[in-house]
């Protein structure tokens, strides 16, 4: 069995904090590791965790459809984005709203065997938690600005398109203006759109 397909099953197997979360973990994930973009975003949202498919919600429209101005199919196309988290299960809710931080321990078991079993030109970093993980201490609303490498290649951070994060959005005009047009332009060519 290829190693990336066994790292898979494994991840897909874990059930590392089913007392933390005190629900069923799902872990979610998706793609072949000859993908040219690697997509990690933060934790799945609670329709992600119960239908299995990543960015399945309203924030996957806005980064599809706004951002990306890529189709439903190109995005889930394994041979093109290698799709995974900084946690890969639904965490649950803050009892003060929004859903809890991913558990540090799931980047920390599976994240760096994923980064060494994919072969991708690009990495595409989306929201906090992600970002902390590779630029920690760094600010958000720097990241977003500026080009990264990660393990020599390519690296865009962007921030999470969910809705709740509107004021991040007004506050950084720039991101959208500057910097949006160059990354969707990189996915373009990479992909051959
Ligand atoms: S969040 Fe990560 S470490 Fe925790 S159960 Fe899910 S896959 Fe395992």
């Amino acid at each position: 069995m290829d190693a990336c397909v066994k790292l898979k099953e494994e991840i897909r197997a874990c059930r590392e904090c089913r007392e933390r979360f005190g629900h069923e973990p799902n872990p979610v994930l998706r793609g072949k590791p000859h993908a040219p973009i690697m997509h990690i975003s933060q934790a799945p949202s609670i329709h992600v965790h119960r239908t299995g498919l990543p960015f399945n919600d309203k924030s996957g429209h806005t980064l599809r459809k706004e951002w990306y101005g890529i189709s439903d199919e190109t995005f889930y196309d394994e041979n093109k984005f290698y799709i995974t988290t900084a946690g890969k299960c639904y965490p649950g809710k803050n009892p003060s709203g929004g859903d809890k931080k991913p558990p540090k321990i799931c980047a920390d078991l599976w994240l760096g065997k994923e980064l060494a079993a994919v072969e991708n030109e690009l990495y595409l970093i989306v929201g906090k938690a992600a970002s902390e993980h590779f630029f920690p201490g760094v600010p958000l609303k720097e990241l977003i600005m500026k080009d990264w490498t990660i393990r020599g290649k390519e690296a865009f951070v962007l921030p999470h398109p969910s809705p709740l994060n509107v004021k991040m959005f007004k506050d950084h005009p720039a991101f959208f203006d500057d910097r949006l047009p160059l990354i969707r332009k990189r996915i373009h060519d990479i992909l051959g759109l």
